[in-house]
């Protein structure tokens, strides 16, 4: 029988047919060195590391590893931080931007050497369009790729005009962009079940089916209560992003959930003029657009987002209607797979990393931007926990402010302010 999440809609592309490891639940009470609420990227790469440096750690997902946003996204390894790192400039002037790009460059570095190093087949295909869907930006961007290569030392971004970007798409729906050629994009769940299997023979203990209901201080020490037992340990990083609900409060105060969907059509086939050099594209609309072909030739696109926590009925319609004035020789294309996965963004769209509770740290809210960022960061976290924090500080040292509005108001005045954002898209 096919496995549905219990947490996300639709059976992802990516997990049709994958063999998962299957991880015990908890079963009794247990200590360690550290304990990990949340098994996608940042959990997982955290107690990878952790445990190939000897330290004793125990993971705990509610659901399956990859289950989170972890397995079910688009794949594209963003440049950069979420931000543009100009825009960063402005706010915490240049030597603090540029700091934030380099670590996010080391994050890919970091990603394909894991990935080589423990043999994890990510199917990185390479290239990345952003792509504007409005004149006025177009400024804008020409001006972006000329600082990131003068001021970050990426030489990578380059403008294209309005026939250049038409060529790469297959479409004259956009009117210009950018080029990267120093990213690309990949399968995120191969890598989630890599790094799972890595960690597990390190020496992780890993659980699936396992839901922490509270996070306390305990006798000097921080401890994690599930339905089958509690956890003690020295430390705990809280890894569960725009899943965290109510376990823990600064979280759901600064990480908002929001649903975002890809659909995924048939193989197009050698002869299709959509996406000619395999790039992986997103779009300058507040609702991003992202689509890919992916290595099978298959077309994932996705785009649609939602602000409760309600399914849609249909997941795939909007997609499909998306794709057709997109690419109208795809009208009659099959959608063979559709679902949703929840990201955690924040107010400025960089991640929240913060002590919140002596021993408890929490990391999310990577705004769309995870793929690079998530792994990184909780590689970063076990960096610090084995001695060196200076990069995982100048995360934590990110002015990150709370949604306005408390719990009972955030939720419909982001939707609100959400709307209005989505509906400029479309004038
Ligand atoms: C549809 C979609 C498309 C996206 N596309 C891209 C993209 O193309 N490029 C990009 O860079 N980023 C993209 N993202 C964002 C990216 O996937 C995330 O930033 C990244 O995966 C976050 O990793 P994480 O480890 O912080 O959290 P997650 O992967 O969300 O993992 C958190 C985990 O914690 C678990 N958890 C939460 N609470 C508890 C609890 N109480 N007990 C136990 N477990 C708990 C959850 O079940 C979940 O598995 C996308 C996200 C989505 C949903």
């Amino acid at each position: 029988m096919t496995y549905q999440s219990p947490i996300a809609p639709g059976v992802s592309l990516y997990e049709d047919g994958l063999e998962r490891p299957r991880y015990p639940a908890l079963d009794g009470s247990c200590t360690a060195d550290v304990a990990i609420v949340g098994g996608g990227f940042a959990g997982l790469q955290s107690a990878c590391r952790l445990a190939e440096n000897g330290v004793d750690v125990v993971l705990i997902e509610q659901a399956r590893l990859g289950d989170g946003a972890s397995g079910r996204n688009g794949g594209q390894m963003g440049t950069g931080q979420r931000s543009w790192p100009e825009d960063h400039a402005e706010k915490l002037g240049h030597a603090a931007a540029k700091a934030l790009f380099d670590i996010a460059e080391s994050g890919k570095r970091h990603l394909h050497d894991f990935a080589e190093r423990h043999g994890i087949d990510i199917e990185y295909r390479p290239g990345q369009l952003s792509v504007v869907h409005k004149r006025r930006y177009l400024a804008a961007y020409r001006r972006h790729a000329d600082r990131v290569a003068e001021r970050y030392d990426y030489p990578h971004l380059r403008f294209m005009d309005a026939e250049e970007t038409a060529e790469r798409l297959g479409s004259r729906a956009y009117l210009g962009g950018v080029r990267d050629t120093g990213t690309g994009h990949i399968n995120p769940l191969k890598l989630v079940v890599g790094t799972a299997i890595a960690a597990s023979a390190a020496g992780a203990r890993l659980h699936e089916d396992t839901r922490a209901t509270d996070i306390a201080r305990a006798d000097g020490r921080v401890r994690i209560t599930t339905p089958t037992g509690t956890i003690t340990a020295d430390r705990v990083l809280i890894a569960g992003n725009g899943y965290v609900g109510r376990l823990e409060s600064q979280t759901a105060a600064h990480v908002m959930p929001i649903r975002s969907f890809i659909a995924a059509t048939e193989p197009l086939g050698p002869q299709t003029d959509v996406l000619p050099g395999g790039e992986a594209v997103d779009d300058s609309r507040f609702v991003v657009r992202y689509f890919r072909k992916n290595a099978e030739g298959r077309l994932l696109f996705g785009g649609r987002e939602t602000y409760s926590r309600d399914n849609p009925r249909d997941i795939a319609a909007p997609m499909r209607q998306q794709i057709a004035r997109l690419y109208p020789q795809l009208s009659d294309v099959a959608v063979t797979h559709a679902w949703g996965g929840t990201v955690g963004i924040t107010v400025p769209r960089d991640p929240f990393v913060r002590e919140v509770m002596p021993g408890a740290t929490a990391v999310g809210g990577f705004s769309g931007h995870g793929v690079v960022l998530a792994n990184y960061t909780g590689k970063l976290y076990a960096d610090a926990v084995l001695g060196d924090d200076s990069a995982f500080a100048q995360l934590a040292a990110m002015p990150v402010s709370a949604f306005p509005g408390g719990r009972s108001l955030r939720t419909p005045l982001l939707f609100a302010a959400l709307t209005w954002f989505a509906l400029r898209d479309r004038v």
